[in-house]
């Protein structure tokens, strides 16, 4: 069994360091929130007195973090703890930033000698807490393959998307396309409904037909057409406006970077900022649904 130090159990963290522990690992965190630290303490993992502590003596450091800006602070500029890492420790970063500040952490990292991927992953809180989270890797194929087992722990299906960085590019496409077939099902089931259709009927037709999507099928975005989504809980819970606000924002600057056009990508940014605006950030982005009333 390995010996891990985990950084930020935040809502994802904190069920992930469960996982870790369930699968008889030795788990060491830090958060700059003690609370949240005190809840994986009391399922089994040990308390970490910072980030540079949660790294010492550990086969391999996980992290999941909020921003490109807080990793690049913690492993290059404000800790620095790329100095800290033992070479023979694996470094797993599943935070979801732009390609681009994972590879300047890579490269820093592959300069000392210290093996990383990048793993940001989808499945959200409830993947996290079921261990069934897809994650995404970026890496050279040794690391991928030391990294594989750790995070299966964690998740049900691993893939290999190829160097430093295409993690995050997988990610990023994924979640660019997960906006776009949630708002046009919002739409879709408006119009039904405002046409007179009832959503439930409507959603059961258009999943036995070409219309069929992972947000109208699993995660349907209308009150009253499932039970255990966020829509059937006033859109509480779930993956929120301003994380997906985040990564719509990830996925523009990877266009103009490739300069790929990305129009559907782009009016979705738009739909799901003004609903941010409009006060509804903190809730599931299933309630785009909202916008459109
Ligand atoms: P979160 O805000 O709940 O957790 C982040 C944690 O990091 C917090 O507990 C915070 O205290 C801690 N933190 C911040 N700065 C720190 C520092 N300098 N040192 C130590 N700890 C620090 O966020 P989350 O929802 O767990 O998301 C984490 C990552 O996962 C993000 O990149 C997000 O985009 C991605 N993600 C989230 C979801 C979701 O549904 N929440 C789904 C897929 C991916």
């Amino acid at each position: 069994m390995a010996s891990i130090g985990f950084i930020g159990v935040g809502h994802m963290g904190a069920p992930m360091v469960i996982n870790l522990l369930k699968a008889g690992h030795k788990v060491k965190v830090f958060d700059l929130n003690v609370n949240q630290m005190k809840l994986v303490a009391a399922k089994g993992a040990s308390i970490a007195a910072s980030a540079i502590d949660a790294s010492k003596d550990v086969d391999v450091l996980i992290s999941m973090l909020i921003s490109g800006k807080v990793v690049e602070d913690i492993y290059l500029h404000d800790i620095k703890l790329l100095k800290h890492i033992n070479t023979n420790t694996l470094v797993i970063d599943s935070s979801t930033i732009a390609a681009e500040d994972s590879r300047k952490v890579a490269d820093a990292a592959k300069q000392k000698g210290i093996a990383i991927v990048d793993a940001p992953v989808s499945g959200g809180v409830a993947g996290a807490e079921a261990g069934t989270l897809s994650f995404m890797v970026g890496g050279d194929k040794s690391a991928f393959e030391l990294a594989e087992p750790i995070l299966k722990c964690m998740g049900k299906n691993i893939f290999h998307a190829g160097e430093s960085g295409a993690g995050q590019t997988a990610k990023i496409c994924n979640n660019m396309l997960l906006a776009i077939h949630m708002a046009g099902t919002a739409e879709a089931l408006k119009m039904g409904v405002d046409s007179g259709l009832d959503p439930k009927v409507l959603s059961d037709i258009m999943v036995k037909s070409s219309g069929r999507n992972w947000s109208l099928e699993l995660y349907n975005p209308y009150p009253g057409v499932q039970d255990h989504v966020p829509a059937a809980n006033n859109y509480t819970d779930g993956f929120a406006v301003n994380l997906m606000n985040k990564d719509l924002g990830l996925a523009k600057e990877t266009a103009v970077q490739t300069q790929t056009k990305i129009p559907m990508g782009s009016l979705a940014q738009k739909l799901f900022k003004e609903h941010a605006e409009n006060g509804n950030g903190q809730l599931d982005f299933s309630s785009i649904q909202l916008w459109y009333e």
